[in-house]
């Protein structure tokens, strides 16, 4: 590895960290603005868990629907909990997003008349999911990245960005390393932007692509700054039974069926009116509640049926074949023949890096961060609240990855200085990676994982209660304290995975802890999150956002912030 006079230190206008649909966005925009910008990410753009979405991008386009009505099922959705100033911005804009979208080249799917087809999703009122057959996020990756990569975007790929340039309330860059040799860089930015995505990969049965370890959350936690509402985990109906790959929404908005091991169709017990098209908390607590009373589906009783072979074949094979492929392949059942077996899957993470309506990283409730913005899954601008609407996440992503742009471009333009970094700011990554690669001791990554993953689904899943959210922060203390005893065996500089996924783990770590202990002390139930010995929700205690900060030592305090409120006002949600 390098020693301190050999670091490269790279200048730029704008760095940005991820290059999923919120990164490559926010690119875009600054590098058409003659902004010198660079995107760093561990992946190849086009590998991003945004090419994965597959179910659809919401903008009220359909003839009986409107941006209020989007506004109010997204409030609605939320558990009432997002920032309606937010909501308002993201729904107001969301038709013109759409042709931003189209006009840049992204091909949609079309109704009969020519225009762009909308499918129904869950906790929606009118169909308003506009989708390129059940390939939405990739079709819009790729349009994305070819913009950015036309108007010049500088990318560094296989690059990990493993610390933050953080002083006196001012971000200047951050410090990476090149994953082909573990050579170190410093890339000083007058504006910096996270934009690293989503982190289910904490659960054993999650949705999520490999690199979805919320990286960023710890990296920002350890310079003592918040998370917000990270106790807001979603949990998808619908994940492969045994492996939890992902069955799109658009299954069930297609007119898909849920039944139980006694063939009943169980939703009419917990959603009479929207059924299966209940928002996602609702239809995965039902799921889970009839495998805990023994009317699961498959070999561990673990799953229910959801059954699509009433429907045209058609309309399966040209709306959803890429979802028959993932199911036979995965589970060798034909959803054109039969059901196919389907558990709740940690799917999204409601909670991330506060930021403000401008995507500005928030300190603290009051104050802000100089020249740090963060958009898309890692941050929480509050759209979602305590849960999320289906098709509304690739929204966020684009359109305040694109906002995140503007905002960085107004902030240059007003003339934000350069805040020249040194060397030595590469040395907090450096002695992290020397740690790792030369501790010797008994633990192994995959197994500390392994023990993270299973607690989480287990004791910080679907449901919660005290004594399962205590549990969990014991065993995360545990393997926290393990994990300065752990050995990896690759000790090379070429393509370490070894030292790459010890990061990732000591990232997991930190951030779970935050989930739970945010599970912990928020005493009530709210959308993606149930307490079962607080089954209502609470809103004279707990209508509040949650910041939490992290000492050296890994405890956690918390701090409450207001939720914006307008509109709709709080009332109880039923589907
Ligand atoms: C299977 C699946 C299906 C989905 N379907 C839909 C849908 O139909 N509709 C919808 O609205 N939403 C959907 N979602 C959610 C939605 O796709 C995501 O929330 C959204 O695309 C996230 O975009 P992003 O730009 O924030 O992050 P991502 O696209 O996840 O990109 C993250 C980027 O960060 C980089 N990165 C992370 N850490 C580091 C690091 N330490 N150093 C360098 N780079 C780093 C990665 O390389 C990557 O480029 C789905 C999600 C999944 C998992």
């Amino acid at each position: 590895m390098s020693k301190n006079s050999d670091i490269k230190i790279y200048e730029y206008d704008a760095v940005i960290v991820g290059s999923g649909l919120a990164g490559l966005a926010a690119a875009k925009e600054l590098t058409e603005a003659g902004k010198k910008t660079a995107v760093i990410t561990k992946l190849h753009p086009l590998r991003s868990h945004s090419g994965a979405a597959q179910g659809g991008i919401n903008a009220a386009l359909g003839k009986d629907d409107s941006t209020e009505l989007h506004e109010f099922d997204t409030v609605k959705g939320s558990d009432y909990l997002a920032d309606q100033d937010c909501v308002e911005l993201m729904c107001t804009k969301a038709p013109e997003t759409i042709r931003w979208a189209e006009r840049m080249g992204a091909v949609f799917s079309r109704n009969e008349e020519g225009n762009i087809a909308i499918r129904p999703f869950g906790g929606q009122s009118q169909p308003r999911a506009c989708y390129a057959k059940d390939r939405t996020g990739l079709t819009l990756l790729q349009t994305i990245y070819e913009q950015a990569f036309r108007a010049g975007v500088e990318i560094f790929d296989e690059w990990y960005a493993a610390d933050l340039l953080y002083e006196d309330g001012k971000v200047s860059g951050v410090a990476a390393y090149n994953i082909r040799n573990s050579e170190p860089a410093i890339f000083n930015a007058k504006v910096t932007m996270f934009a690293t995505g989503g982190h289910a990969r904490a659960y054993r049965f999650n949705s999520n692509a490999h690199a979805n370890t919320g990286d960023s959350l710890s990296i920002v936690a350890r310079h003592g700054l918040p998370l917000e509402d990270m106790e807001f985990v979603q949990f998808h109906p619908s994940g492969l039974g045994g492996s939890g790959v992902l069955i799109s929404e658009a299954a069930r908005g297609e007119g898909g069926r849920l039944f139980n091991s006694e063939g009943e169709r169980f939703m009419s017990k917990y959603a009479p009116n929207a059924m299966e098209l209940a928002s996602r908390d609702v239809v995965s607590r039902a799921i889970m509640e009839e495998v805990r009373q023994g009317r699961g589906v498959g070999k561990d009783g673990q799953s229910v049926n959801i059954d699509l072979t009433h429907l045209d074949p058609e309309i399966i094979l040209t709306r959803l074949p890429e979802l028959r492929e993932l199911a036979i392949a995965f589970q060798g059942q034909d959803m054109l023949k039969e059901p196919i077996h389907i558990s709740a899957t940690a799917h999204y993470s409601m909670g991330g890096i506060p930021v403000n309506i401008n995507c500005q990283v928030r300190k603290n409730p009051r104050e802000l961060v100089e020249g740090f913005y963060a958009a898309g899954e890692c941050s929480c601008v509050s759209v979602h609240g305590a849960n999320r609407l289906g098709a509304n996440s690739v929204l966020e992503a684009l359109l305040f990855g694109r906002h995140a742009g503007e905002n960085m471009i107004k902030a240059l333009d007003e003339g934000i200085e350069l805040r020249k970094a040194s060397a030595s700011d590469a040395n907090r990554m450096i002695e992290e990676m020397h740690k790792i690669k030369t501790s010797n001791g008994i633990e192994t990554v995959p197994g500390l994982r392994t023990e993270l993953q299973n607690g989480m689904t287990a004791d910080a899943g679907v449901f919660r209660s005290k004594e399962s959210l205590e549990r969990q922060i014991a065993l995360i203390d545990n393997l926290l304290e393990r994990f300065n005893n752990i050995r990896i065996d690759d000790k090379s500089d070429t393509y370490n995975t070894d030292l790459q996924e010890a990061l990732e783990l000591g990232h997991m770590l930190e951030f779970s802890k935050f989930i739970v202990v945010g599970a912990l002390n928020r005493e009530e139930s709210r959308g993606g999150h149930y307490r079962e010995d607080f089954p209502k929700r609470d809103d004279e205690r707990f209508l509040k956002h949650t910041y939490a900060y992290m000492d050296k030592d890994f405890n956690i305090t918390q701090e409450w912030g207001d939720v914006v409120l307008g509109k709709f006002e709080p009332k109880e949600r039923t589907y």
